[in-house]
């Protein structure tokens, strides 16, 4: 392949006319420029960060063949159709396909009809396939979700290995690797495997801005909090991981029989059942999708909003991942896992049973990791950043319940109360572990000696002679390590020198424990009130017939929620949105696609707010690109026009 002299080229006004885009996210424009210039790349973006732009752009600029190798047949039909939504000529083959269908494919492919060829890696090596290959001039092969390569990631595909076969047969032709998946292993490994030639590894920073992160304590009747959470956010979508199978169905039940439309999702469900749930889920037919972590890669559905965790995730890498599927579109998005010691238990009983004594220390570090992170008292973006070698350059991020304002839950607001004694019984404790061990201890360690536990940890340390053991049986262990949160925010206690998360008393502590000095402390919420709290609301729930009172405090509580500007929000008419909502919805549907394929709500939130009257002034707006402004810039204009006409003073700001 000769090296075309792309590198100057204008690309800002392509990503306009062929995406709808003024701007390029991070990284994307290099690695665009070093793939038109015929090398090959590398890309590390976190989910949501454009990597299919990354090769449908070059695809577009470059005479011939862009093959895109992807595992996920499901999502194939998607990508295309969003090609081809914005007038891009893009096809697909795969295995879902009848004979009949792929004939007419192969023809135009032979025609040199088409940009872009999505396929599945097993298809790859059929003989007669290469022979097509051969004839198509294909000028990049871009292998998406690259990670699946290694054994070392968590979705190897053995089929995979198979595309470096693909060098030796195409020796002119670049590749670029995407994933998201960060590992310095699997790294290595995906440039090995492949083959690449000194590629430049570009790789993105994971900090997610728009996600609000959040962890809160599990009440024994976790769907109760769920459902409450969920009845908060009537109009969004979002996705809730459940542990087993059996937890993704009858979590969805429980939705259901509260009128929100919720399916499970999971690998034992009949094949086309599990198709037909995730299709729902993305053309906005269905709210809530209960999934086990079976569901999810490669869904690139941009407006998920929350995702929950149900249960506590195998490893942080997991939890990553898992959560990095909401606010793809850059809106707010909200993480949220609800934790307990019973969770952690229960992983801990089956971990202990690997025979390989390996596999254990790696699956109990990693385990370890995890509770690290739902303990923490630090934030938990700059903890999920470390794990990706990863500093957050500020201590505050403002977007997670430890740097967010201490009565902050994802429920509202909570009350304080006079925690002197509370503060007092913590502050020596951790003093004279200190004292006896010469190393300090996180906070879960802490309430296990203040609330008396016998565990291991606490025998190995001879804690159980200290006479702070035991001095805080009244409150649970969550309290005390919500307490031990508070104390760190308020100053009195910080993070020790050790490696690992441990605390250490503060000068200001230390004068506080001296002074006895009056501390106010944020009323914990334990996990019966959270369950009280959760069953109560389940109760009306089922009572309630959506009544005004209902709507009023469900307005509220979503006022309250969204009363500081997060990041990525986009203020509009909110009446104006919903219509444009609804058509792009019914244009979408006609066509047999998700919504987001026509227009994003990123691209319809800049319509509500900037009242686009006229084709200029539409062809401005984000995500509008010169194929989808012919389309569909008429109805659009239409729609907004007579709602003005409807209400005239209805103006945003
Ligand atoms: P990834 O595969 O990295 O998770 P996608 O390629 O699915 O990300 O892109 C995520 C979302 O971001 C999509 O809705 C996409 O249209 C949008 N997007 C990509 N690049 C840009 C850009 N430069 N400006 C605005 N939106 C973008
Ligand atoms: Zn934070």
């Amino acid at each position: 392949m000769i090296a075309v002299n792309h590198a100057s080229h204008a690309l800002l006004p392509l990503l306009k006319q062929y995406f709808g885009y003024t701007s390029f996210r991070p990284l994307q424009e290099e690695i665009i420029r070093d793939s038109l210039a015929g090398r090959d790349t590398f890309a590390l973006l976190p989910t949501g960060g454009g990597k299919s732009l990354c090769f449908q752009l070059p695809a577009l600029v470059r005479p011939g063949l862009t093959v895109v190798i992807s595992p996920l047949i499901a999502l194939m039909k998607d990508q295309v159709d969003a090609m081809q939504a914005s007038g891009v000529s893009a096809t697909f083959l795969n295995s879902s396909l009848a004979a009949g269908e792929s004939r007419p494919r192969l023809r135009g492919l032979d025609n040199g009809e088409y940009k872009l060829l999505y396929v599945a890696p097993e298809r790859l090596l059929l003989p007669d396939f290469l022979d097509g290959l051969k004839r198509w001039n294909v000028s990049l092969f871009a292998i998406d979700e690259a990670h699946c390569i290694s054994e070392w990631g968590h979705d190897f595909r053995p089929e995979y290995r198979q595309i470096s076969t693909l060098r030796e047969v195409f020796p002119g032709v670049p590749f670029m690797a995407l994933t998201a998946t960060a590992t310095e292993r699997v790294r290595a490994d995906i440039v090995k495997q492949l083959l690449l030639r000194e590629p430049h590894q570009y790789v993105a920073s994971f900090n997610r801005p728009n996600l609000i992160y959040r962890v809160s304590p599990k009440a024994n009747d976790v769907k109760a909090q769920v459902l409450r959470f969920v009845r908060a956010r009537p109009k969004e979508s979002g996705i809730v991981y459940c542990q087993r199978r059996k937890d993704t169905e009858s979590l969805a039940a429980r939705l259901q029989e509260d009128g929100v439309c919720a399916l499970p999702y999971h690998a034992g469900l009949d094949a086309a059942v599990r198709a037909r749930n995730q299709e729902m889920f993305l053309r906005d037919e269905v709210r809530v999708i209960c999934a086990t972590i079976a569901f999810g890669m490669g869904i690139n559905k941009p407006n998920v909003r929350y995702v929950v965790h149900a249960g506590l995730p195998k490893n942080v890498e997991g939890y990553y991942q898992e959560t990095g599927r909401a606010g793809r579109d850059g809106l707010p998005g909200e993480c949220l896992l609800f934790f307990s010691e019973k969770d952690f238990d229960q992983q801990y009983f089956f971990i202990k049973k690997k025979p390989d004594p390996q596999e254990l220390q790696v699956a109990l570090d990693q385990l370890y990791q995890m509770v690290d992170y739902a303990e923490s008292a630090d934030c938990r973006r700059a903890e999920l950043l470390r794990y990706f070698d990863e500093e957050l350059p500020h201590d505050n991020c403002g977007g997670c319940d430890n740097c967010l304002s201490t009565r902050e839950t994802f429920e509202g607001t909570r009350e304080t109360f006079d925690g002197t004694i509370a503060a007092q019984k913590l502050l020596s404790c951790v003093y004279r572990i200190r004292q006896k061990s010469g190393f300090g201890v996180g906070a879960s360690h802490l309430a296990e000696v203040l609330t008396g536990a016998y565990t291991v940890k606490i025998r190995r340390w001879g804690h159980e002679s200290l006479s702070t053991y035991g001095i805080g049986k009244k409150r649970s262990r969550a309290e005390w390590v919500a307490f031990a949160h508070e104390l760190v925010r308020l100053g009195y206690l910080r993070k020790g020198a050790e490696k690992f998360a441990t605390l250490e008393v503060t000068p200001e502590g230390r004068a506080a424990l001296a002074a006895r000095r009056s501390i106010q402390l944020t009323r914990p919420e334990s996990a019966q009130t959270a369950q009280k709290r959760a069953q109560e609301s389940a109760q009306t729930a089922q009572k309630r017939a959506l009544n005004a009172q209902d709507r009023a405090q469900e307005r509220s509580q979503e006022r309250a929620l969204t009363a500081r500007p997060r990041v990525g929000e986009i203020e509009c008419d909110e009446a104006l949105f919903e219509k444009l909502r609804r058509l792009c919805k019914e244009l979408a549907d006609d066509r047999g696609v998700p919504s987001y394929v026509i227009f994003g709500d990123v691209s319809m939130r800049h319509m509500a707010r900037d009242y686009p009257t006229s084709t200029a002034e539409f062809a401005a707006i984000h995500g509008v690109d010169k194929y989808k402004l012919n389309e569909f810039g008429g109805v659009f204009i239409e729609i907004i026009k007579e709602f003005l006409l409807v209400n005239p003073h209805r103006s945003f700001i």
